[in-house]
């Protein structure tokens, strides 16, 4: 970041982040699109959570509201740089400061911070007088892909990171801990939208990956609504009894079939 604003000043720097963000996006999820809906889409077939594959029109729709989220997410960026300049942040760039240990811890606890705000306001975002407002764009999608990752109302994409500035203000981070961070949740994101179910037969069974969520739990709370909130973890929508009472049975379909081949 130091490098970007001493050289290209604050719009360029602004604009690089937002391009190297955008990119970012097209990398991960256009690869992976290319390898589920094109490469291997009739091997894979029997991953497919839904029979129906989304029409082309969704998918530029959904890269276009792709775009604006990364001038969000790269204003969310550059304000964190600045803050940290002006030693509003708690942000640490000496490696040294503290152990890598806690390099590690943190980085775990901003996951849970993140995963325990999702939940809440996604819940929140699911009533209707603010889902017609912020949340229905990403809703559109009823059938998501990897390009459904990062489309998103403006409103949205605001609220979605504004938990990690407001985390830096409070808790120690490194940069390369929000960096990484920031691609573990696009790759998150992005497996949440594949529409395909990639983890294995008895996965929600299992003592402990049953609280990691999978492409079906949020497969199916865009094609069913109201159930299935949680971000990475089933820690919430299990105290809350919000999965859908069908969730492990359909996992079990998916993934028996998939056994099949
Ligand atoms: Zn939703
Ligand atoms: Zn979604």
């Amino acid at each position: 970041m130091e490098f970007l604003f001493d050289h290209f000043g604050p719009l360029y720097g602004y604009l690089i982040a937002v391009f190297s963000i955008f990119l970012r996006y097209v990398l991960f999820a256009g690869s992976t699109f290319l390898m589920f809906y094109w490469v291997r889409k009739k091997n894979w077939q029997a991953f497919k959570i839904q029979r129906k594959f989304p029409k082309r029109k969704n998918i530029f729709n959904e890269i276009q509201h792709s775009f604006f989220t990364a001038f969000i997410f790269a204003l969310m960026g550059v304000g964190i740089y600045f803050c940290r300049k002006a030693g509003w942040t708690r942000v640490y760039t000496d490696l040294q400061q503290y152990s890598y240990a806690y390099l590690i811890l943190s980085f775990v606890f901003l996951m849970l911070i993140h995963d325990t705000y999702f939940y809440w306001l996604h819940r929140l975002m699911h009533q209707k007088r603010f889902f017609a407002l912020i949340h229905r764009v990403h809703h559109q999608s009823h059938n998501p892909t990897p390009w459904t990752s990062l489309s998103f109302h403006p409103l949205e994409a605001i609220l979605e990171v504004a938990i990690v500035p407001i985390a830096a203000f409070i808790i120690p981070f490194h940069p390369i801990t929000l960096l990484l961070f920031a691609t573990w949740s696009l790759i998150w994101n992005i497996i949440g939208h594949l529409g395909f179910e990639m983890f294995p037969t008895g996965f929600v069974h299992h003592p402990i990956f049953k609280w990691f969520n999978t492409s079906t739990h949020h497969n199916m709370h865009h094609s069913k609504a109201n159930c299935n909130y949680g971000l990475y973890f089933n820690i919430w929508d299990s105290i809350m009894n919000t999965n859908h009472k069908a969730y492990r049975t359909t996992f079990d379909q998916i993934t028996q079939k998939k056994k099949a081949i």
